[in-house]
């Protein structure tokens, strides 16, 4: 008989890990099922302080392990949209395969959505760009941003984000685009764009080129404002970030806003007294975990999942690859999943659990693959054939680097700290016209990683690598490098897909993800406009011969689909035009739930974490609310 719990959750990172907590706080049997391995156990000893004062760097950075993204012999492959039906394996589109997901690997830049991000469609109606957007798919989010909020501040709470709120109001405030739609009526209210509520903790250190930025931004004009980019790092310098008090902080707040039962819980009972401690700025994070052994760096296996460790009815499972929802057809409900025991990798088993309800929370790209992958032979939750469809990634890759000149060197030595320090909102929407607006991004200080990061980096890669003298003014060079990043939106356009590729597969004989993607005018658009829009942050040091060479711009790269992957479980209440329900139930079954990065309407132009972790607490709370009701979940 295989084994029974009241849920199973399939993947670990910010949706998976955090509903997996609350279930089994709630008291529920829970059973996790993450594909990759627990890299960070050895790191992971309590009993031992944070140890502030081990740089171990040949451990951190140069023997990590690898492939940390994707499991050995797993692998996407890529299809330019209108370019035939060749597609190709590429090493993208993953997050992270290893306990803990895209929340090990991730920049922690914790950003809440902002209200219009939920009206994007009744906006463009509004400015009556909707038309000249007819090959994209933009609507509205089937929830009002006023749900959300409670779990905005619960979701800050568990992250413990480091961040200055007056700040971040404040650029807001000042853009030309809030001061020019702030009074439509679908805008959203002010105490919805300015929460009134500090972070758990201070603002991160400001580092060298984060200085640079910030008095790069805050010299374009008074539309533009700076501010410390929010991160889920403890605060250098702090006492460490207190959950437990955090949590309680974030609650007593609510009024009301959060009626249930879970909630009503002492923060004694939903968190331990465990103290994440400061962040020492060793900068070795940039995407890769943490070293520290109390979790400086927030990610789900050094907090929900730690939490977890000690309640008897949650198991964490690592090793476990699910390959199906087994789904039942006559009842409209899954009855488990069929996993892969990867433990040793040369000698997969094939296991059964069953649960009352599963969760699927693998990102964007591998959900929509499970699912796929399971039930009738077009997929489980594809009868609008909506599955797969509207996948989102970000423009990554648009950004400018500068460097400047030779007589400060030395300044910039180090960022000695992670990837990102300082951002504007100033380019939420960008003027394309005397009065069009594109969707763009915030701008943030970004990609200085540590020296030894870079130097491995120009060493190893592809095109151009470089040893020696070479590598040696690379090196000098990069003391003096600035870079920042524009994390704009990629509008939904439906034939933006994932699909299961119909010629290749992973090394157990299982179809990969297909990726299909094209960019539409609008992201040609965003691309020309936000280069324009970055540059004038070095406008400044222009003008002041602080400059060696040319700015150097990148634009969007059509390829870079892994970090923000979003859309492909679409939520919404029409079956036909998505896959999800507001409670993230899928149409076509009674008891599966979706809540990773999927479920995504729209993307936002911002990072996407903050917003996958509170929707699924979100979901969490829907479902306990439900069963303690004796109610299905899901429904209403
Ligand atoms: C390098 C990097 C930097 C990022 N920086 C930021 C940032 O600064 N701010 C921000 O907000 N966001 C950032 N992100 C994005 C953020 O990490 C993701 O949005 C977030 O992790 C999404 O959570 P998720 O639950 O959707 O899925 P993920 O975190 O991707 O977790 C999915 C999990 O499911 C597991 N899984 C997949 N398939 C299976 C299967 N078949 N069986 C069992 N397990 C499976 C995976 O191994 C993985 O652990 C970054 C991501 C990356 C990769
Ligand atoms: S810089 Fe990064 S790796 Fe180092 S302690 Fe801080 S969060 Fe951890």
């Amino acid at each position: 008989m295989p084994e029974q719990h009241d849920f199973i959750i399939v993947g670990s990172g910010g949706g998976g890990g955090t509903i997996a907590w609350l279930l089994a706080k709630a008291g529920y049997d829970v059973l996790l099922l993450e594909q990759g391995p627990d890299f960070a156990a050895k790191n992971r000893d309590s009993s031992k302080a944070f140890d502030a004062s081990v740089h171990d760097e040949f451990f951190y950075r140069l023997s990590k392990p690898d492939p940390k993204r994707r499991l050995r012999g797993d692998y996407n492959t890529f299809l330019k949209r209108d370019s035939g039906s060749n597609s190709k394996p590429f090493q993208y589109g993953w997050t992270a395969s290893v306990l803990g997901g895209g929340s090990v690997l991730w920049g922690t830049w914790s950003f809440r959505a902002l209200p219009i991000d939920f009206k994007l469609k009744t906006h463009f109606e509004r400015t009556g760009q909707l038309a000249s957007l007819g090959a994209y798919s933009v609507v509205d989010w089937p929830l009002q941003y006023s749900e959300m909020l409670p779990y905005y501040s619960v979701a800050e709470a568990l992250l413990g984000v480091s961040g200055d709120r007056k700040a971040i109001n404040d650029s807001i405030r000042a853009s030309d685009w809030y001061q020019r739609f702030k009074n439509e009526a679908y805008w959203g209210s002010e105490d919805q764009w300015f929460p009134m509520e500090d972070y758990p903790l201070g603002p991160y250190t400001r580092t060298p080129v984060g200085q640079f930025i910030y008095d790069g931004i805050n010299s374009v004009g008074t539309t533009w404002k700076a501010f410390p980019t929010p991160m889920a790092i403890v605060q250098p310098g702090s006492d460490g970030a207190k959950t437990r008090q955090a949590l309680a902080k974030a609650l007593a707040k609510q009024n009301g806003g959060l009626s249930s039962g879970i909630w009503n819980l002492q923060a004694e009972q939903l968190w331990s007294d465990r103290v994440r401690q400061a962040c020492n700025m060793c900068g070795y994070c940039g995407e890769y975990l943490c070293w520290g052994s109390t979790g400086p760096k927030w990610g789900t296996q050094d907090t929900t999942l730690k939490e977890l460790t000690d309640l008897p009815k949650a198991t964490i499972r690592p090793n476990a690859k699910a390959i199906e929802v087994v789904f039942d057809q006559a009842t409209r409900r899954a009855t488990g999943v069929a996993y892969l025991d990867l433990t040793n990798r040369d000698d997969p088993k094939l296991e059964y659990a069953d649960a009352n309800i599963v969760i699927v929370s693998c990102g964007a790209v591998q959900t929509a693959r499970l699912l796929l992958l399971s039930g009738p032979s077009s997929g489980l939750g594809n009868s609008g054939n909506q599955l797969g469809a509207n996948a989102t990634f970000h423009m990554f890759g648009l950004g400018i680097r500068a460097t400047l000149a030779d007589k400060f060197q030395g300044l910039l030595h180090s960022e000695l700290g992670p990837t990102g320090n300082t951002s504007t909102f100033a380019t939420y929407f960008m003027r394309d016209g005397a009065d069009t607006w594109i969707k763009g991004g915030h701008i943030t200080s970004s990609a200085k990683k540590n020296p030894l990061e870079d130097a491995v980096g120009a060493l190893i890669r592809p095109t151009n690598p470089q040893i020696g003298s070479g590598l040696r003014d690379e090196m000098v060079e990069n003391n003096r490098r600035l870079e920042v990043r524009l994390t704009a939106d990629d509008l939904p356009i439906m034939e933006n897909r994932v699909t299961l590729d119909p010629n290749y597969v992973d090394e157990y004989g299982i179809p990969v993800a297909r990726i299909v993607r094209k960019f539409g005018d609008n992201e040609t658009q965003v691309n020309k406009v936000g280069q324009s829009y970055m540059s004038k942050v070095f406008d400044v040091y222009r003008q002041k011969g602080a400059l060696k060479g040319d700015l150097i711009p990148n634009n969007a790269d059509l390829s870079l689909v892994g970090d923000h992957q979003m859309g492909t479980c679409r939520m919404g209440d029409d079956p036909n035009a998505s896959v999800v329900n507001r409670f993230c139930r899928l149409h076509d079954a009674d008891n599966v739930f979706v809540v990773d990065s999927s479920f995504m309407p729209t993307g936002l132009g911002l990072n996407p974490m903050v917003t996958v972790v509170a929707n699924a607490l979100r979901v969490g709370t829907h479902i306990v609310d439900s069963l303690r009701k004796g109610q299905a979940p899901g429904r209403t």
